[in-house]
């Protein structure tokens, strides 16, 4: 990463054109315009206490340094505060007369009240800031480092800020606006909230097929986000077509890779609601956000539902028989390796080596108790899955 340390630019120079936007309470633009004080994905302006923001002026008054300020170079001329921006907003809403700070006499002065002297303090103050660019990784990490204003920035958000420009502006617009009517329905199936960015990573994620750094960098300059929003909107469309339940377990399933691979197949979406149905009401199913890619795959993986549920006295019981039988007559206690040609014909594994399956499966009936339950090595297990 390149970084310069400047040491010449003053607080006069920074608070030219210094804009506050008193409804979104955000100190916005500085240095002539060419400098965004609070990028959209920074927090909001929060030292207008009374306290911290005078504070920054005293010291100001006083000579004080200020501490380091960070600037991330977003192109020729261009920057966006990185570090800094509640004291860039603090002075920027001073000079602009927005607070007061007291006096000797303990009278409240603004801006525009105080000593010719005392103004020319605050302006021809320089301070120290980094200019810094660097790639993907770097800013990242760098991000990561300095931890802004205490609150780590999750993936997300650090992409917004790795990779801001009008396309972040407009995704933000429509998916992390938490006045978007169309959050409920979104709610069913992402989890995650708009102002933390999730629906907007989901829908990134999607259309990128995972790629979100690579997708974000290649269309960082575009004016719309036609593709991402239709991508997305196709997505829900399916998923709310094919399931017509609404159940809790649906939030935050890989709905993407699920469109991907299954959005080719026809379903009756009433014989798919009643086999969710009948899979919500079955004892043996454990894993419920299972249940929908079992339906989508034609009911055939029901590793997906993890059903296997023989209890640890079953699985002892029958390893042990098994075993004994098996050291009788010379051959593995896997009955699968016993019919083998390999090294593990003789093989006698350790009950943590193996795992319980039904011997007639789960899905046509079998039962999960003693009689239908053997042991198999886990390589075994897991080739023959429970058909
Ligand atoms: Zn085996």
């Amino acid at each position: 990463m390149k970084t310069t340390l400047r040491t010449d630019i003053t607080v006069k120079e920074i608070c030219d054109g210094f804009v506050y936007n008193e409804l979104e309470g955000k100190g916005l633009f500085g240095l002539s315009g060419r400098l965004t004080i609070q990028p959209e994905y920074q927090r909001s302006y929060i030292y207008a206490d009374g306290k911290r923001d005078v504070a920054v002026i005293e010291s100001l008054l006083k000579g004080y340094p200020l501490g380091l300020i960070y600037f991330n170079t977003v192109s020729d001329g261009k920057f966006e505060v990185l570090d800094g921006q509640q004291r860039i907003t603090s002075i920027g809403r001073y000079v602009t007369d927005k607070f007061a700070i007291k006096d000797e006499n303990g009278l409240p002065q603004n801006f525009t009240g105080i000593a010719a002297n005392k103004k020319d303090l605050i302006m021809e103050t320089k301070l120290l800031i980094y200019e810094c660019e660097g790639t993907e990784s770097e800013i990242k990490e760098w991000f990561r480092t300095i931890n802004i204003a205490g609150v780590p920035l999750n993936e997300q958000e650090l992409l917004n800020a790795v990779y801001s420009g009008p396309f972040v502006t407009l995704g933000k617009a429509e998916f992390s606006n938490s006045g978007n009517a169309n959050i409920q329905k979104w709610n069913a199936y992402v989890a995650g909230s708009a102002n933390r960015q999730d629906f907007w990573h989901r829908a990134l994620e999607w259309v990128s097929r995972g790629d979100i750094g690579g997708y974000m960098s290649r269309h960082r300059h575009d004016t719309d986000i036609a593709e991402v929003k239709t991508y997305f909107d196709t997505v829900i469309d399916w998923v709310s077509g094919v399931f017509t339940d609404v159940e809790s377990e649906m939030r935050g399933l890989e709905w993407g890779r699920l469109y991907e691979t299954y959005h080719g197949s026809a379903y009756d979406p009433a014989e798919v609601s009643r086999d969710v149905r009948a899979l919500y009401g079955d004892p043996y199913v454990k894993n419920r956000k299972g249940i929908f890619e079992y339906v989508l795959g034609g009911k055939k993986d029901s590793r997906l539902l993890d059903v296997r549920v023989f209890d640890e006295a079953t699985k002892k019981s029958v390893y042990a028989r098994q075993t004994a039988d098996a050291e009788a007559k010379g051959v593995s206690n896997c009955p699968l390796c016993m019919i083998g040609h390999d090294a593990n014909r003789e093989r006698i594994w350790k009950l943590s080596e193996m795992d319980a399956d039904h011997m007639a499966a789960w899905s046509t009936g079998g039962a999960t108790d003693a009689k239908n339950c053997q042991m198999l090595c886990k390589t075994h297990n897991r080739a023959k899955g429970n058909r």
